[in-house]
């Protein structure tokens, strides 16, 4: 499978990078790990608008989610005058609900539903496409998922948002590529249950026996550097920086 970093900035957008987002594609299918600000249009870099095949949603803080209303509007009103099938959805209880009211104060129930079939996710392994995926709830104040994505043997971990999780340790058993947030700085900020830190991310991976660490969602504000230097000092395999338009073989 093939990973595609669209946006990796996290909390807000910073001036090189979206939010979060993440193509994953085998077999001619796309699936997309959230869509968090910008990433729409970033999309468009890497396929053609209306080749998604499916979206999943980690959780519903508007830094990976919010370009969804984007999408909506581009599937609902195409300039064809046609609508677009709906594609299947995977979020967190109530993310219709969201959704809908994030785009219009008064919404019509059925809008979104007609380009968007919903599903919600619990801890559970099920099929998207030609994945199987195995999700589980992490440490995160609202209901965050991380995923394990696997295809032909190989694993792709996304951690989503949270802090130290054992749930995490086990989605990222093995992984050939550990996609993991590290939004804090060691040392710095320490507010348990909401971000990693590089050191933290590194000891996750190790932990995990994952062979490669993508650090990703890391803020403008952050130096990046000391989080990629804090999780080596910790991991052993390889520890790159997520980067917009980086892609990766799996
Ligand atoms: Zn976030
Ligand atoms: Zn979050």
């Amino acid at each position: 499978m093939k990973l595609t970093v669209v946006g990796c900035s996290g909390s807000f957008p910073s001036a090189e990078s979206a939010c979060s987002s993440y193509l994953v594609e085998a077999d001619g299918f796309r699936l997309l790990l959230d869509m968090g600000n910008g990433a729409l249009g970033e999309l468009q870099r890497h396929c053609g608008l209306y080749d998604l095949d499916a979206i999943f949603l980690s959780h519903l803080h508007a830094d990976h989610c919010i370009d969804m209303c984007a999408y909506f509007v581009a599937r609902y009103y195409r300039h064809d005058g046609g609508r677009c099938d709906p594609i299947p959805v995977y979020g967190p209880e109530g993310t219709e609900h969201r959704l809908t009211t994030a785009y219009a104060d008064t919404p019509t129930a059925s809008s979104m539903s007609e380009v968007f079939d919903f599903h919600t996710v619990k801890p559970s392994t099920f099929e998207i496409g030609p994945f199987t995926v195995h999700t589980e709830r992490v440490a995160h104040p609202v209901e965050a998922y991380g995923i394990r994505v696997e295809h032909g043997g190989r694993v792709l971990t996304y951690s989503g948002d949270t802090g130290v999780s054992p749930a995490l340790d086990e989605l990222a058993r093995d992984a050939d590529l550990f996609l993991c947030e590290a939004a804090f700085t060691h040392g710095k900020e320490n507010i348990p249950d909401l971000h990693l830190n590089g050191r933290e991310a590194g000891e996750t991976a190790a932990r995990a026996g994952a062979r490669r660490l993508v650090l990703t969602h890391i803020p403008p504000w952050t130096d990046p550097q000391v989080n990629v230097t804090d999780a080596r000092a910790v991991f052993d395999g390889p520890v790159d920086l997520a980067a917009p338009r980086l892609s990766y073989e799996i």
